[in-house]
């Protein structure tokens, strides 16, 4: 995991003995990061607050499928096919929302 101070410092993650300059992963600011193997850091996984999946805890609580749909969806409804696959899929039975 390569995460700048501020990202590690909040997760509780230690300083890294090798720091360099670059694109940290969790806020993806451009900072002096800590390059540290995903494995030594404390990362407790976390089920994805949308689907429920183990994903590991960085900050968001969702998956990297749940994340990408969630921050990339209005882009992709802007197209009038993509809208149209969306409707054929939510009108499969197994889509219907169900309110209670
Ligand atoms: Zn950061
Ligand atoms: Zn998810």
């Amino acid at each position: 995991m390569f995460y700048c101070y501020a990202c590690g410092n909040v997760r509780g993650w230690p300083d890294g003995i090798i720091n360099s300059q670059g694109r940290c992963e969790v806020c993806g600011k451009m900072a002096l990061c800590s390059d540290v193997p995903s494995s030594e850091l404390p990362d407790p996984e976390i089920p994805c607050k949308r689907c429920g999946n183990t994903t590991a805890n960085l900050g968001t609580k969702l998956c990297n499928g749940c994340w990408e749909v969630e921050h990339r969806l209005e882009v992709y409804l802007k197209s009038e096919l993509a809208r149209e696959h969306v409707h054929s899929l939510l009108c499969k039975k197994r889509y219907v929302i169900v309110k209670e």
